[in-house]
């Protein structure tokens, strides 16, 4: 290739990786794969590195460069970078529309626009000639600090501006006729703009999951994140952080009269812009907005921490002027808090399904951005020393996108004195274990394989069907409750709030409020469903509703049956009366013996008893069923069935069952490796059926 080829195909390199990069962080569509695109990137770097002389500013190569700063630069913005004031409520809105009214003529009509308040870092972007120059943070408002190569880093904001005739044909689409003509004439060589940069809240949760392999504690939130990634000195670092950037604000002036316009100007000349913003007329449809937002807020990809109204005319934002450093033209219409104070009532042990031991914090239950939150993961013991926390402590709790709630921070000089120094216990709370340490002495672990609260299955028997049929949780959500602490049994399920299963992996608003509905929804249960629930082992489906209606029968449950009263009757249960429980058999008698003697087993049923659970009596057997009065014999195994089950579904329907073959059975129902009873039932003319048939007949 000579020179001038080389050039142009340096040219048409960087277009179409522009191309991509334009699709994939501005419009978030992905045209090509990682590999091809790297394989672009390649060429085009080669390519420069052989001819040094073609390399310009917007090459994509030039977003990653240099050696790292020693400190940064101090640059002046040319028009200071405001903050907002907040409004914390529809009566400080209001209050805000008073005082704005009074001071714009009274024929005054105004809009208002309403977008994302980002949760990220603002800054300031200069554009030379088309070309990306400076880019500063806000410091004081007046004074930044130039990062512009930790900027370039950020694929969504453009090197280049696009091409005077793609800002044209963009603006003539958005219907800014007068703008394009005037810009068509003369675009101003220098071009400022503002936005934010962030961290998107996958990139926030793969970053902490990195930290939690490292043995680091997580970040709390995404912004102290963005905001320390773009002050690094290294922008290689900076590069790793992945951060994302939105435009809201064109200060150069291009002819907009509305702050719409700006956002519409924005994105025809190449940023990213959010599309959901709206315009609006009245405060009450900027309520509307704010509550629909603040749902939604749990599923954006990333994290704010409110809404900006921004008075739409530019003429009026003008001569409203300023109180301060923040405009009277805009505010800050903030969701309910994302950080709180509250204290902590309790530290309780939780046993992981690893056996690990995890102190969790018992709040005084409080409102963290927008859901009740009780309780938080303190993590290890070496996090209760690193926040100085006692029991009965007054503490900050913060809760951010995908974490989960945290302590971050303890208040001790709110302390009273009876606040109470924490241990971790020397033995398992659940088995009683001596429990271990890990080397470092900050993982302390329960070493008994055997621990019941390393055992997961009860709990998604409890949950399945049959037994309490908790519809949208299955045991992906109990792994992740049980690992995250905020469950340890069944019972805990019924205390769960919204605000403990929306900081789940992919749990939104919407999904965690379903979910703690499905389960509160599950409060009254048929009593057959609840023993089924409970575990017992040999205790199916239909021994649960024979067992059900033996219980109602003997003990006059019918009338007054509460988890309560099953407790009391328990009490006077004896090894004979399961022994003698028609159709149960003494191997399960036992079993059910034993389950109710187990003092454990008593305090669980407590623990059901105290969150609420209610049974619902069943219904006495019906005299008249499918097999009224019929007699049937089993021979040989099964398949669908155990015979326990098979018999008491023969039971339930009025049937009756024999062990043994006589003139008087109706039915022989034979099964794999049939019996001497084939013969029999044969020689005596009794209906051979086989499994298929009988479960017909059902
Ligand atoms: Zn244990």
């Amino acid at each position: 290739m000579n020179k001038e080829k080389v050039k142009i195909r340096i040219e048409k390199l960087k277009k179409e990786i522009n191309k991509y990069r334009y699709a994939y962080h501005v419009l978030n569509q992905s045209l090509i794969s990682d590999e091809v695109l790297d394989s672009l990137k390649k060429e085009l770097s080669d390519l420069e590195k052989q001819y040094p002389e073609f390399i310009t500013p917007d090459s994509p190569s030039q977003r990653v460069e240099g050696k790292p700063l020693k400190k940064f630069k101090k640059t002046e913005h040319s028009v200071p970078m405001f903050s907002l004031n907040d409004a914390f409520s529809e009566q400080d809105i209001y209050d805000w529309y008073d005082r704005i009214k009074k001071l714009l003529p009274s024929s005054a009509k105004i809009n208002f626009y309403c977008e994302h308040k980002f949760d990220g870092l603002a800054i300031a972007l200069e554009y030379e000639n088309g070309f990306f120059k400076i880019g500063s943070t806000r410091g004081d408002g007046k004074v930044g600090e130039d990062i512009t190569q930790n900027l370039k880093t950020i694929e969504a904001i453009p090197l280049k501006l696009f091409d005077k005739k793609e800002i044209f044909d963009a603006l003539l689409k958005e219907g800014l006729r007068d703008i394009a003509k005037s810009l068509e004439k003369e675009f101003p060589s220098h071009l400022e703009i503002r936005g934010e940069v962030l961290l998107g809240k996958k990139e926030f949760k793969k970053i902490n999951e990195e930290r939690k392999k490292k043995g680091l504690l997580p970040y709390a939130n995404p912004r102290n994140v963005a905001a320390g990634s773009v002050r690094q000195l290294d922008s290689k670092i900076t590069a790793a952080r992945n951060l994302d950037f939105y435009a809201y604000e064109l200060v150069t002036d291009l002819g907009q009269k509305t702050h719409e316009q700006e956002h519409l100007i924005l994105k025809a000349l190449g940023f990213k812009t959010h599309s959901e913003n709206k315009k609006v007329s009245t405060l009450e449809e900027i309520f509307e907005v704010h509550k629909r937002i603040q749902e939604q807020r749990d599923s954006l990809p990333y994290e704010i921490d409110g809404l900006v109204i921004i008075v739409n005319n530019n003429e009026y934002f003008e001569e409203l002027g300023f109180v301060g450093k923040a405009p009277r033209g805009a505010i800050a219409f903030k969701f309910s808090p994302s950080e709180v104070i509250t204290q902590v009532e309790n530290i309780i042990i939780q046993v992981g399904r690893t056996g690990i031991l995890t102190p969790v914090a018992i709040l005084k239950p409080v409102k963290v951005s927008g859901v009740m939150v009780t309780r938080a993961t303190l993590h290890n013991k070496e996090e209760i020393k690193r926040l100085g926390l006692k029991i009965g402590d007054t503490v900050i709790i913060s809760r951010a996108g995908d974490v989960i709630p945290q302590v971050t921070k303890v208040l001790p000089n709110l302390r009273t004195g009876k606040e109470k120094n924490f241990q971790m216990p020397k033995k398992c709370p659940v088995c009683g274990t001596l429990t271990e340490e890990d080397e470092r002495g900050i993982i302390v672990r329960c070493p008994n394989k055997n621990c019941p609260a390393r055992s997961q299955e009860n709990l998604y028997h409890f949950i399945g069907k049959g037994a309490f049929d908790i519809k949208g949780i299955g045991p992906k959500l109990i792994n992740r409750l049980l690992d995250e602490g905020l469950i340890q049994d069944a019972a805990d399920l019924f205390n769960l709030k919204e605000g403990d299963i929306a900081p789940l992996e992919r749990y939104g608003a919407k999904s965690s409020q379903n979910i703690v509905l499905a389960i509160q929804l599950k409060k009254k249960i048929l009593f057959n469903q609840f023993l089924f629930a409970l575990g017992i082992i040999h205790i199916g489906e239909e021994t649960a509703l024979v067992l059900a209606r033996y219980f109602q029968k003997k003990f006059n449950l019918s009338k007054n049956l509460s988890i309560q009263k099953l407790i009391q009757v328990s009490n006077n249960f004896t090894k004979e009366d399961f022994e003698k429980i028609p159709m149960i058999g003494p191997k399960i008698g036992q079993s059910i013996y034993g389950w109710f003697k187990d003092k454990k087993n008593i305090l669980f049923l407590e623990k059901l008893y105290k969150a609420g659970i209610q049974l619902m009596p069943v219904k006495e057997i019906e005299k008249k069923g499918k097999f009224t009065n019929q007699i049937f014999v089993i021979t040989g195994a099964l398949d669908s069935m155990s015979r326990e089950e098979a018999k008491n579904k023969i039971l339930n329907q009025g049937g009756k069952f024999q062990e043994t073959i006589s003139s008087k059975t109706n039915y022989l129902i034979t099964g794999k490796n049939p019996g001497s009873k084939y013969e029999k039932a044969k020689n005596l003319g009794v209906k051979v059926i086989s499994e298929k048939d009988f479960l017909k007949m059902l």
